[in-house]
């Protein structure tokens, strides 16, 4: 393939796979991989079913697919906030106006420093180590091995409670006498907990009598214990009286959440205080408990900051970019800066694209290979742009672009969009764990039709926000329809239709039907479907430009035999349309 052309097309063929929506049934698609395209095009694509990844360009087929999945856009200048989107917006905004959130950069900061330290010194260790034990015998190694692991454990237990526990150790060393009796009522003590971490507590943080007690509650962890134990026992007993559970619970616990569940242990704070201990092999587990503890912290944490801001409450449309600093390419939020660069693969990038999955979809396959071709890969050309010819400021950049969202000097959340001459379309969003409790991903919608409603006063063909596929089987899918109104694309006559609460009962029974018996199109106009397609109009197949050994020709011009190709074409035809077919070429 000749990497200097656009707009060259290869084809891949059919494809299936199990469906990654319901994990039940089988996904079937249409593919073409190329080195690049014009955003034009792409967006004559976009408005036939087509999506991008990477530089792959795929295409349900309906009428095999168990997921009805329909291209989903909405007009940016029609949407009327939720409230429960205007509640995410403002607590954002609240957030970024302070200094939380830099207050949290930087916490991690510090405690990624730690960790990677430690993790170096254990490095350095093991290598000495290694070489000492090339001469021991095989058991004696295994051993040393095992207590190794041990202590790095350990020692990561123990710095991270050194880091976030001083400023609790003097009130819990002076009443831990109390507090211990206080728990002596409820629980039995268990030697081997008791041993391992009295330990750690009694050498590392000076506490001289720290008992742990297995829970003979409800179990749902391996074991509840320690500190925080205490700290509630104090707490019952109101001796943390400005500093009640509620508010130490949002401020600390979802901090050490992320921080061990990348570690051996995951410590979930219950709502009454306790604190229960998995180990990893209990993850699974884990997670749908920390899920239902998060929920409630969030609920939580919302009602306080909706309390707050409910006193300059305004029933209006949300604003979060500041239109005074607002560029094309740069614009704040608060604290934060936002910049449209193009989508080229950074370590920085990479890094937290890294955490990212890790942390919020457990997955540490992610390479970097992968997050190019998925994320940076540029797809689209992204030469042109577009100068406003109401603002000759104003500039509308076309292409693959990372919107990436920086707090001072750290980057703490990357927007993945493919903007063309009337649209934007939100690709991918990832940011930086410690921030889950935020919305994050809704935040960064929100801040992308702004962008694009603010574009739109330069540009006013620029107006429609693209969401992908809109799935009403899988939860995951369900928030893009909350962007109202918006319009789902019809898979027979590629027209644009509302989604109303009709269309929506009607794709819920269509979804339940056997694949066989269900109807495709969703659009009420009885048209004689699709554009430019009668299957008698073969004629233009001549005029087709293909690509032969690096030379670029109408296929009629070539020495191939256009009745040969007749099947190649129809194929084509039935994917792309007369319009597109124009516009790509077709590599041989
Ligand atoms: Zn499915």
């Amino acid at each position: 393939m000749n990497i200097d052309n656009i707009n060259l097309a290869y084809f891949k063929g059919d494809h299936s796979s199990t469906c990654s929506y319901c994990n039940k049934g089988k996904s079937y698609s249409l593919g073409f991989s190329t080195n690049k395209l014009y955003p034009s095009t792409y967006q004559s694509m976009m408005d036939r079913g087509w999506r991008r990844c990477g530089t792959y360009y795929y295409k349900y087929n309906f009428t095999l697919n168990c997921c009805l999945a329909y291209t989903i856009r909405a007009d940016a200048l029609l949407i009327q906030h939720k409230k429960g989107q205007r509640k995410i917006a403002k607590t954002f905004l609240k957030v970024v106006q302070s200094d939380i959130l830099k207050n949290k950069v930087e916490d991690m900061k510090q405690t990624l420093e730690l960790i990677n330290n430690n993790i170096k010194e254990e490095k350095q260790k093991k290598t000495q180590n290694k070489q000492q034990q090339k001469q021991e015998i095989q058991p004696k190694q295994k051993l040393v091995q095992e207590k190794q692991q041990q202590q790095i454990v350990s020692q990561e237990i123990i710095n991270s409670l050194k880091l976030h526990f001083q400023q609790f150790q003097q009130i819990i060393a002076q009443n831990i006498q109390e507090v211990v009796q206080l728990f002596k009522e409820y629980f039995e003590q268990k030697e081997l907990i008791i041993e391992q971490l009295q330990q750690i507590f009694q050498i590392n943080l000076n506490i001289d009598t720290v008992k742990i007690f297995p829970s003979q509650v409800n179990h749902k962890g391996d074991y509840y214990t320690n500190f925080i134990m205490l700290l509630y026992g104090l707490n019952k007993k109101q001796l943390f009286q400005d500093f009640p559970v509620n508010k130490f619970a949002l401020k600390f616990i979802p901090f050490v959440q992320k921080y061990f569940i990348s570690n051996q242990f995951l410590f979930i704070q219950e709502t009454t205080g306790f604190l229960s201990i998995f180990t990893k092999d209990n993850l699974q587990k884990a997670n749908v408990h920390l899920n239902q503890i998060q929920k409630s912290i969030d609920q939580e944490k919302n009602k306080i900051l909706i309390e707050q801001n409910d006193i300059n409450q305004q029933k209006q449309n949300i604003k979060l970019i500041d239109t005074f600093t607002f560029n094309s390419n740069s614009f704040q939020i608060g604290n934060m800066k936002v910049l449209l660069k193009p989508a080229k693969c950074s370590n920085e990038n990479f890094q937290l694209y890294k955490r990212y999955c890790k942390e919020i979809h457990n997955n540490i396959k992610e390479n970097k290979t992968q997050y190019k071709q998925f994320l940076c890969e540029e797809g689209l050309d992204s030469q042109k742009l577009i100068q406003s010819q109401i603002d000759a400021s104003k500039i509308l950049f076309l292409g693959c672009f990372h919107m990436r969202y920086y707090l001072g000097d750290n980057l703490v959340a990357v927007g993945v969009v493919d903007i063309t001459e009337t649209s934007l379309s939100s690709v991918y969003y990832f940011y930086d764990p410690i921030f889950e409790e935020f919305n994050f991903g809704t935040f960064g919608a929100l801040v992308e039709i702004e962008y694009v409603k603010l574009m739109n006063q330069y540009f006013p063909d620029f107006k429609y926000y693209y969401l992908g596929f809109y799935l009403q089987n899988t939860n995951k899918m369900l928030y893009k329809g909350d962007f109202e109104p918006c319009e789902l694309l019809c898979p027979e006559t590629y027209t644009w239709v509302e989604l109303t609460k009709e269309l929506r009962s009607e794709i819920d029974k269509r979804q339940s039907q056997n694949i066989n018996q269900r109807q495709i199109r969703i659009s009420q106009q009885n048209i004689e479907i699709i554009d430019d397609m009668k299957s008698n109009d073969k004629l233009f197949y001549g005029q087709i430009q293909i690509c032969l050994n690096d030379q670029i020709m109408k296929l009629s011009e070539s020495n191939l035999e256009v009745e040969k190709l007749t099947k190649y074409f129809d194929n084509a035809y039935c994917r792309f349309g007369r319009q597109l077919m124009e516009k790509l070429i077709f590599e041989f």
